[in-house]
């Protein structure tokens, strides 16, 4: 059943093993077949080096499993919500890759600071709001779901397809399994860019240069009409 998308979805999660976004068994990729509403799911916790196609689990959109001999993704309910909720994703990525994951766990979403960032999303990235006490008590994959639709409640999935949710991690998604791996490889590159941006804008309110004779002084002195460094 829908062995063409298990392919897809096999190759995704490969891709975003070889991406280096994840280490161990964390992150998870799916695809979606719109048609019959059924979705293709990383299994839970099995090394990448030993995943096959066959072993890309099939489940509904409410998470039950159709086919498949292993359990889903843990976070298979996040990714059905998602799907429920935004029909035009046709695939979605979960990483905990270094700086997207240093945002959320700091609740804070990724400004634009420039032209790298602005060619791939339309504006800040947002961090989601925390989850209640209750929400994460109760269907808690579910309420992670929910909760990044409730923050697109007035945003546009398709030209932001990235979130971060609070003190957990990013999701991403695109028209398909292989575009959500990418959208998060970009997702990482802007982040880390973010990060450095505001570290080197928060050190500038001390960092002097130096005196302009000093600078002319060793510079001359090595390059200069009447250099004197070295041994002549
Ligand atoms: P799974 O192996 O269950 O997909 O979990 C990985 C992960 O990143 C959980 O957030």
């Amino acid at each position: 059943m829908l062995e063409k998308l298990k392919l897809e979805v096999y190759e995704a999660n490969m891709a975003l093993s070889r991406s280096g976004l994840v280490f161990g068994t964390f992150g998870n990729v799916s695809g979606i077949d719109r048609e019959s509403g059924l979705v293709v799911i990383k299994p839970s916790g099995i090394e990448y080096s030993a995943l096959r196609p066959e072993d890309m689990v099939v489940t509904d959109l409410n998470g039950n499993v159709v086919e498949g001999k292993y359990r889903p993704s843990s976070d298979t309910k996040t990714h059905v919500k998602i799907y429920s909720d935004m029909p035009s994703v046709g695939g979605i990525c979960h990483t905990h890759s270094m700086y997207a994951t240093s945002f959320a766990q700091s609740g804070r979403g990724i400004s634009a600071y420039g032209t790298t960032h602005a060619d791939y999303f339309d504006g800040e990235i947002p961090c989601t709001r925390r989850l209640t006490p209750k929400e994460i008590a109760g269907e808690y994959e579910y309420n992670t779901g929910a909760v990044i639709v409730e923050t697109f409640k007035d945003r546009d999935p398709d030209s932001m397809r990235a979130v971060l949710v609070n003190s957990h991690g990013p999701f991403t998604w695109g028209k398909n399994a292989g575009e959500s791996v990418q959208n998060s490889v970009y997702l990482e590159f802007v982040a880390q860019m973010a990060l450095n941006t505001e570290l080197l804008r928060s050190a500038c309110a001390t960092c002097v240069p130096m005196q302009n004779k000093l600078l002319r002084r060793h510079f001359d002195r090595k390059h200069g009409k009447n250099k004197y460094y070295g041994q002549g």
